[in-house]
Formats: C-alpha cells, structure tokens, sequence
C-alpha cells in the first residue's frame, strides 16, 4: 500500500502543502498559496532543488488548492487520487473532543464548526481546508490532525482555571494547549536520542518559534503546558505578550476606554518581542542586544527568563528529568538564549557544553556536558512528518 501522504496546513490566508512518505518523511514536493482572497497572490511550488513561483490572484482556498495541483501538473511528482494514502490537514482546536487524530466525516466537520467559538482565527480556515480538500479528492481518506488532541493528557489539575462552575461547564473555559503535533513529534525523537523507550522519559519541551510554549511531557503524555485557553498564555513571543495578569484588561478598558478587541489585539499583535524591542524577529533581537540596544536587552533578558522560570516549573510538576528538548527556530539556533535560559542549573543536574552549544549544527544533538544529570537535547521539529505519519496511523488502522 501506498505511504504517500499529501498534508495540509490552512490558515487565515494561507494554504502550505507538502507531499511526503509518511513513514520515512522523504518529501517529494512542497509550497504554499499566500494571501488568499487578496488582489495578488503568490503560489510556491518546490521539487528537490526547484522552486517555481507564479504571482496572481487567488481567491478562496478552492482556488488555493486548484492551483496547487495544477503545479504538480506542471511540475511534477503527479499526484493522481489513487497514489495517495490520505491526505493530512493541521487543525488548530479540537478543544476536550479530540486525543486522537480522526478520520474526516460530515459528523466531524460540523463538530470542528462547533468549536469555531474557541478557535475563532484558525479553526474557520482549518474547516474550509477541509472541505476543500474533500470536494477535490472525494476518493482519498482525510484525516485532521488536531494541535491540542497532545494535551488531553493534561490531569484537571494542570488544564484547571480557578474560576466559578459556570465558566467551566457551560462555556469550556479551561486550559487546552497547543503545539501538540511538534511535540508528539519531537519527544519520540528525544527518547530516540537519549536510546530509550519514549514511555520511560521524563521531558521539558521548548518550542520556541514565532509562537513558543512549553510542556511537561511523562511517558510520552503531556502532563502540562503553557499555553492555555488560547495560544497567547505562557511564555514570550514573536508579537504575544505570554503571561500578564488578567486584571490587565480591566483596568485599561476602565482607566483608557479601550475596547477588549483593542486591548485583545494589542496583547496578540503587539506585545512579547515587538511590544519591548519593536522587533518581533529574534535574530533581530539577538542583532540588536549584540550591539548594546537597551530595549533588545531587555526584550531577551525577559524571554530568557520567562523560558527559565517554565523549565523550573515543569521540573517541579515531573518530580525527575532526563531531558530539557528545545525546538522551533529560536530554540534550534540561538546558542544565546540556551545559555540565558539554562546556565547556572548546575545544582538542578542541567549541564551546558559551551562548545556544543554554541557549535553550528542543523541535526538532532545534545548540547549537554556529558557529566549533566539532565541532558540538554536539540531536536529540529516536523510538524508535517508528524501530521502524515499520524494520517497513515489512522488509514492503516
Ligand atoms: P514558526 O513558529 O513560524 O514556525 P520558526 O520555528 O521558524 O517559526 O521560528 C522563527 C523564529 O526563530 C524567529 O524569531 C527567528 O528570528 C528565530 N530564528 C531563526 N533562526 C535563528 C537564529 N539563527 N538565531 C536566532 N533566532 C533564530
């Protein structure tokens, strides 16, 4: 049987696709359809080491997908219903509904509208991806793949607000997290590092990318993590403020008028690196603090910090370590913040190598000291393997 999956990842103007074995992860083809429904678009289509790029209008995710299929036409590998396993779509939210990736029906598509509500940026774009994607291979499997489905292993005790029944019961204000797909991902390659059964490891993992959380991984089951009912709570990022106290809202709306959209968007769009440095790119940021930037300093002393006062949390909440797994693009490439994060641990067992931290390196590595108690693991993620090899999981079933 074929192991060829075509992935899909949906946002709010964008469709990015990649074809790939599910079970090795070899890509044959990638892209993307950028700004959908706007007056120019632009299609990216890569084949080993071509990409071909066509600039002109796009104008709904029907259109994004025609015109992707109409690359792999032009250019190759030709994609036929019939060489395709499934097809794997990123969704954002499942909310309490979904720990598993499921097989696509109408009954799941009206469940994923349901939860619009929770996910009201992302899970529309998810849906129309979806069917989209049924209407144009009605004969190939689909399976979504949810970002928080990772995190329904959380105990009530981490994914509880204290907050009164009401908000609870009735309107599904709880913790849910995200991230999920890059850290189902990027523990079992950890547990491969460390040679150990991913069920026998204790792990704190770091995505940190243009959004960046945290979580406590056991046994290979999320016990913890830091985003929460949205994926603004937790640790700094790109334009998001992380964690802030609630009482924030309150007092801007009384004090200033401000709407709670405006303040919404500030803490979203706003806020985290761009908020402190006016720099949301953290080789930005990194540039600028190198050159003695006030406010970069600050905006990376604060990143790093909040990132330090996670790993001694999620220590805590797992009681033993073997691994702190950093990943995303920050925490592949930036030695800095691995330093600014995770020196002085000693006493904790966290031991940095200066020489392998700051080694230039694009694989899966330890950046430890061989003596450290904790190993200090760099584990690049693959959210779309990931995807596909869950796909495959569910069609082969
Ligand atoms: P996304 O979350 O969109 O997938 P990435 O995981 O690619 O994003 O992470 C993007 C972030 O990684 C950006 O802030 C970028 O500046 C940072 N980054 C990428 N390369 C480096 C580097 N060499 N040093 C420091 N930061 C880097």
């Amino acid at each position: 049987m074929t192991r060829r999956v075509l992935v899909l990842n949906a946002g709010s103007s964008s469709l990015k696709y990649r074809l790939l074995d599910g079970v090795s992860g070899v890509a044959e083809a990638s892209g993307s359809v950028e700004r959908i429904g706007e007056d120019s678009g632009t299609l990216t289509h890569s084949v080993g080491e071509q990409d071909h790029t066509e600039e002109r209008r796009v104008a709904d995710f029907e259109d994004a997908l025609r015109s992707a299929l109409g690359a792999f036409d032009r250019h190759g590998p030709p994609i036929d219903q019939d060489s395709l396993a499934a097809v794997g779509h990123r969704v954002v939210h499942g909310g309490d509904l979904f720990a598993e990736p499921v097989l696509v029906d109408d009954r799941l598509l009206d469940t994923v509208e349901d939860l619009v509500p929770l996910a009201p940026l992302h899970n529309p774009a998810n849906l129309e991806g979806l069917r989209v994607a049924q209407r144009l291979f009605p004969d190939v499997p689909q399976v979504a793949v949810f970002d928080t489905a990772f995190h329904q292993t959380m105990p009530e005790r981490a994914y509880t607000y204290a907050v009164p029944a009401s908000w609870r019961e009735e309107h599904r204000i709880r913790r849910y997290g995200f991230h999920g797909t890059s850290y189902a991902f990027v523990s079992r390659r950890a547990a491969e590092l460390l040679g150990r059964a991913v069920e026998d490891t204790n792990l704190v993992v770091l995505h940190l990318g243009n959004g960046a959380s945290a979580a406590a991984v056991r046994g290979g089951r999320s016990v913890d993590t830091s985003m929460g009912f949205t994926p603004l709570e937790g640790l700094v990022m790109g334009t998001r403020s992380g964690d802030v106290d609630p009482a924030i809202h309150g007092h801007l709306h009384r004090e200033l008028g401000w709407s709670l959209d405006e303040i919404d968007r500030a803490l979203y769009r706003e806020s985290g690196l761009l908020g402190l440095s006016g720099a949301n790119d953290f080789r930005e940021v990194t540039r600028r603090r190198a050159v003695g930037d006030e406010a970069a300093t600050l905006a990376f002393d604060v990143y790093a910090y909040r990132v330090r006062k996670y790993v001694g949390a999620y220590y805590a909440a797992l009681g033993a370590l073997d691994a702190v797994v950093l990943t995303g693009g920050v925490g592949q490439h930036s030695a800095e913040l691995r330093a600014a994060a995770l020196g002085g641990l000693e006493r904790l067992g966290i031991v940095l190598d200066p020489a392998r931290n700051e080694a230039r390196a694009t694989d899966a590595r330890a950046v430890s000291a061989d003596g450290s108690d904790v190993a200090v693991l760099v584990v690049p993620t693959d959210e779309e393997w990931e995807i596909a090899r869950q796909a495959l999981e569910v069609v082969e079933a």
